[in-house]
């Protein structure tokens, strides 16, 4: 999608600090960290949230969630969190899906 931030983020139109990258997946520090470790995990198919999500993104999605973990065993993480805000009374502000990794301070639960 032409208009959305994501999207150029990992197209590289606009500058992320990248932390991985492939055809599918791009993983990338959140810009206003919510905890010390804070990435953002997406599909590179515009899929505007996870309410959205078909059958055919089965496979797409599955590997977003299979980066995430391997990205938090190679930050170190054992303690963390995975979470993906569906729409704007549950905290979405960007719309274009995306998984949040949270990690490295205790994480109350639930999160409020
Ligand atoms: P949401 O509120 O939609 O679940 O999460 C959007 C996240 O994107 C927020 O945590 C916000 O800090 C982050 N964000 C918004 N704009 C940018 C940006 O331009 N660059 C990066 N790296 N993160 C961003
Ligand atoms: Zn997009």
């Amino acid at each position: 999608m032409t208009d959305c931030l994501f999207c150029k983020i990992a197209a590289g139109e606009i500058p992320s600090k990248k932390v991985y990258s492939d055809d599918k997946v791009y993983a990338f520090h959140d810009i206003a960290p919510k905890a010390p470790t804070h990435v953002l995990i997406i599909p590179r198919k515009h899929i505007g949230k996870l309410a959205d999500v078909g059958e055919g993104d089965a496979a797409g999605i599955g590997e977003v969630v299979t980066r995430a973990a391997a990205i938090a065993r190679e930050l170190g993480l054992e303690h963390y969190r995975l979470v993906a805000n569906n729409g704007e009374g549950a905290g979405q502000s960007v719309f274009h899906l995306h998984f949040h990794l949270l990690g490295g301070r205790p994480l109350a639960w639930p999160p409020g």
